[in-house]
């Protein structure tokens, strides 16, 4: 018979043993670095791993092949300034303040009580840098430090608007390149943006290896005016465009290879992605999409699809192509759950969903519906493997441009009536099959009515 000393002993051991073994398993993971790579314009068939045998993209193909790469992701608008908005806070851009496009002369920007995910995480104590082109407002409040983000260095919106634009009827002013609130050069040279940029997000990483970190990087290019750096100029040898692309690439081989060297690898979420489609009206020096229908400006598909590249090895699935359609106003909200960065107290009332569901375990108990939305328009909704198009006016390319020069596009050109695509077999959108589906067209139409009243009356703060 065990005696009394003994047996509380074996009790206390007992007890103690399981106890420690809880308190490893629930040991919270190192918060993980985020790295967010933005192109600007950049096409769904701009890449060598989406099936553009033109492009040489060895750096971004390296990624997709030990990470995932993503067929149906959705840009959150088909332009910089609300696609933008709906990445970094999660929300319609209607809802956050830049619903259309912003420059020089605008007076809004991201309203001062959005949350962008840099303000989510640097209240988790991670640091925070963006480099490059922001394109959310302008003036001091709206600008980068005032959301979130402790390091900044770029331009306050596109580089096409600045006193060189090749059109007539464009004034704009000198356009100015900012670290942090100071400006330190005004009209800076194109040719030099991507390097710059990834110079300084190379050390941005190296100095914060003992983490975490959020870097943020916006690429002014691909969209005009195209800039290339004397190394890759003509090195394509198909022409200007595809040059830039291999400088992006040569910069995503940078970054991915300062993590790795660092030992960063497992504990980083890299995220490669493009803001919209491509700018067509600009002919030779506009990307590709790759058959979908139109460009950056509407809500087909050729405006809002674009690549999503997404590593992070031992969680993302290594060399995987996935088919499951999320959109970038789901970043927000899966980025701050990762991170266990939610702010007590407040609810952000995302638009997009966590889906690391989706990103992380191969299953997923599906996607909301989600609705293509532009300056407050609700112009269509996918849901499952249908895309139901409402009847609108949509920008047309009439006459493409060249070598850097504008062509025509006509902003309500073209017109649509009530549609439903089939995206599993008609990623074109170019076989309406409404007629034969009158439910599945009847129920997604009434929900984009529904919707748009939603938009509605967030558009009514921008009237005056
Ligand atoms: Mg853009």
């Amino acid at each position: 018979m065990m005696n009394a000393k003994y047996c509380l002993a074996a009790l206390t051991a007992a007890v103690a043993a399981p106890a420690v073994a809880t308190a490893a398993d629930k040991a919270p993971d190192k918060a993980p670095n985020i790295v967010v790579l933005l192109t600007d314009d950049q096409g769904y068939g701009d890449l060598r791993c989406y099936g553009n045998p033109k492009v040489s993209t060895p750096n971004i193909d390296r990624l997709a092949s030990e990470g995932t790469r993503y067929t149906d992701f959705y840009a959150g608008a088909a332009a910089s300034t609300p696609s933008r908005a709906g990445l970094l806070t999660g929300r319609y851009a209607e809802r956050v303040g830049v619903p259309d496009v912003v420059d020089d002369t605008s007076d809004n920007g991201i309203k001062a009580d959005e949350l962008t995910i840099a303000d989510y995480l640097k209240q988790h104590g991670y640091s925070t840098g963006m480099f490059g082109k922001w394109h959310l407002g302008y003036q001091p409040e709206y600008m980068p430090n005032r959301h979130g983000f402790t390091e900044f260095y770029g331009l306050p919106y596109s580089m096409d608007m600045w006193p060189f634009h090749p059109a007539p009827g464009h004034p704009y002013r000198a356009l100015p390149l900012y670290e942090n609130e100071t400006v330190l050069e005004y009209n800076p040279p194109v040719d030099e943006m991507t390097i710059r940029l990834t110079d300084r997000a190379v050390d941005f990483i190296r100095r914060n290896a003992d983490g975490p970190f959020f870097l943020y990087l916006p690429y002014t290019q691909p969209h005009v005016p195209l800039g290339v750096s004397g190394k890759f100029r003509g090195k394509s040898g198909e022409g200007l465009y595809a040059d830039v692309l291999m400088e992006i690439d040569w910069s995503v081989g940078r970054i991915v290879n300062t993590i790795d060297s660092l030992g960063l690898a497992d504990n980083t979420l890299i995220l490669f992605t493009s803001d919209n489609g491509p700018w067509l009206s600009y002919g030779d020096h506009a990307g590709s999409t790759l058959g979908l229908r139109e460009g950056k400006g509407t809500t087909f598909e050729g405006g809002q699809r674009v690549p999503l590249v997404a590593r992070m090895p031992g969680k993302i699935a290594k060399g995987k192509t996935d088919s499951r359609f999320f959109s970038a106003l789901d970043l927000a909200p899966t980025i701050i759950g990762m991170a266990d960065a939610g702010m007590p107290g407040k609810n952000n009332n995302f638009d997009g969903q966590d889906v690391s569901d989706i990103l992380f375990s191969g299953k997923s108990a599906g996607h909301k519906p989600f609705f293509f939305v532009y300056n407050g328009q609700v112009e269509a909704v996918r849901d499952g493997k249908y895309k139901c198009v409402a009847p609108h006016a949509y920008r047309v390319v009439t006459e493409p441009g060249r070598d850097g020069m504008p062509g025509l596009q006509i902003i309500d050109g073209g017109n649509t009536g009530l549609a439903l695509f089939d995206l599993e077999k008609d990623p074109y959108e170019k076989n309406d099959i409404s007629a034969s589906n009158c439910e599945t067209t009847k129920r997604l139409h009434a929900m984009i009515q529904e919707f748009q009243k939603e938009m509605d009356r967030e558009m009514q703060q921008y009237k005056k």
